[in-house]
């Protein structure tokens, strides 16, 4: 489904991504791993042109997103993005938050955009909500009103970057739950993530960056107990 072919990026005189290539299929859950600015936000952010790349190439379901002629509006529709600060729109109500991208961008109506919202605004826990404003939630409500207006566009692919990372502690067991039960839809899945556990128990390959470069790729049971380089083996020990 994303297959990264030898990318690099560039910002002024510092290579922030090193040639990076992997393949990710359907229905897989990737986490990526690794310490602070090593390229992981820059990583993911290739992933639906949020960056573009200075070198290399991304397919998408067969087509090249790096080509220049590429429709970027068309590839973002079918790919979705949770960040770390939620990004809600502050005068929208929760349902006008999940509503309105697929109200104006799949041009959908007010009614069915209300019924699919309602949906998965309960799928996500929060029909007790749906008139509430952002201001009004605590954080881990208000990241599950950015994956639940993430999903309402349907896309194929669902990118996180640290989406616990700015919750209180109480509130990240439930967005992980949410983001649990989306794993097991199927859903194709990018995580950047400090959450361990949830790399462990819920990825199906861990993907370890440092200094720009994928260091190690693997199962998370094999890369948990047996990282293999020295520098997985001194993050990992400072971490766990
Ligand atoms: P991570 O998400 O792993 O913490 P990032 O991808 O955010 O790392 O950043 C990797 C490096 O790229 C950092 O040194 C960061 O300062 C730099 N960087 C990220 N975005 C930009 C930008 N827009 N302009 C210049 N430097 C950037
Ligand atoms: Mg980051």
């Amino acid at each position: 489904m994303i297959s990264v072919n030898s990318i690099s990026k560039v910002f002024g005189k510092h290579t922030v991504l090193k040639n990076l290539s992997t393949s990710i299929q359907k229905g897989e859950v990737v986490t990526i791993i690794g310490p602070s600015g090593s390229g992981k936000s820059t990583f993911l952010r290739c992933l639906n042109l949020l960056e573009t790349p200075t070198s290399g190439d991304i397919f998408i379901n067969g087509v090249k997103i790096t080509d220049p002629k590429t429709n970027i509006a068309e590839i973002r529709r079918n790919i979705g993005m949770v960040f770390q600060q939620f990004n809600l729109f502050p005068h929208m109500n929760v349902l006008e938050n999940v509503t309105y991208a697929p109200k104006t961008v799949r041009k959908i109506s007010k009614e069915e955009a209300e019924k699919i919202g309602k949906d998965l605004l309960s799928k996500v826990g929060l029909s007790d909500k749906i008139e509430s404003f952002p201001g009004q939630l605590s954080g881990g409500q208000k990241q599950r009103v950015a994956i639940a207006r993430a999903l309402a566009m349907e896309p194929n692919i669902m990118l996180f970057d640290e989406p616990t990372s700015a919750l209180d502690p109480e509130m990240v067991k439930e967005v992980l739950e949410v983001m649990k039960d989306l794993a097991e839809t199927g859903m194709t899945m990018v995580i950047v993530t400090h959450e361990m556990n949830f790399a462990k128990e819920v990825s199906d390959r861990v993907i370890f960056i440092d200094d720009g470069m994928i260091i190690e790729e693997t199962d998370p049971k094999t890369f948990f107990t047996s990282p293999k380089t020295d520098r997985a083996k001194d993050f990992l020990s400072k971490i766990l």
